[in-house]
This record gives structure tokens, sequence and C-alpha cells, in this order.
């Protein structure tokens, strides 16, 4: 037998939609008969406890998880509706590049204003200490 035991083994070599049986997952294991090497099954984590009792069983190649089982139409209207979050948030994305980029161009501007003004400081600066000189005279 070259099935390990479950409670061994790591939880990422479970599957993530696998069975519960037992109030929790069941593990999944390898088969080593002639009939069927190498396929692998899902079984009750106590299967090696004769207490338990719980016989679960199922090869992974014939389980349905849940999910597989909602109708198409279900499926095509997540569809739809996954489309119609993406439409949304593409719009989203494209108005608030445009705000960004209405905001650079307003904080370049002001940068602007702001060298202006600088430069008009110091030609006051400038014009006030020529007075002060002058008065002093
Ligand atoms: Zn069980």
């Amino acid at each position: 037998m070259s099935a390990r035991d479950g409670s061994s083994s790591s939880a990422n070599t479970y599957h993530d939609s696998r069975p519960i049986c037992h109030h929790c997952p069941c593990i999944l294991q390898v088969s080593g008969t002639d009939k069927n090497p190498g396929r692998k099954f899902y079984c009750c984590r106590y299967w090696k406890d004769s207490n338990a009792k719980c016989k679960f069983f199922v090869w992974v190649d014939e389980y349905k998880p849940k999910v597989w089982k909602e109708s198409e139409d279900e499926l095509k209207n997540k569809l739809i509706e996954m489309d119609e979050s993406c439409r949304v948030a593409r719009m989203e994305a494209e108005r608030r590049k445009k705000a960004k980029n209405l905001l650079l161009e307003e904080l370049i501007s002001t940068k602007e204003d702001h060298a202006r003004m600088e430069t008009e400081l110091r030609n006051l600066r400038n014009m006030f200490a020529v007075l002060d000189s002058r008065i002093k005279m």
C-alpha cells in the first residue's frame, strides 16, 4: 500500500473541494492495488480507526464537488456579472486616471505660479534693497 497516513501529511496535499465526512474533510490517498495503480481517491481520515466504522470512499476522478453541480445558467449569469463588474472597474480606473492627470496638470501650473511669484518676490526685495540704500545715502 503506497497510501500515506493522512494525519501526518500537510494541508497542501489535500484537494480544496474534497468531500467531508466525520465533520472534517477527507484525506487524499493514492491507490496501490494492481487493479487501480496510482489512482487517487478520497477516504475518511479515520479509515484506520476501527471504532469510527466509517468506510467513506470515492475515486477523485468520479467525485464531483458541489461547485461543479451548479447549473450552466447560473455559471453564465455569474460570468455576465463578472463581465459587468470588470467593465465598471475599467471605467472607474479610466476615470481615476483622468482625475490624476488633471491633478498633475494643476500641480504643474501651481509650481509654475509658485516659481513666478518667487521671482517677483526676489525682484521686489532687490527693489527694496536699492530704495533702502538710497534712503541711507
Ligand atoms: Zn468518516
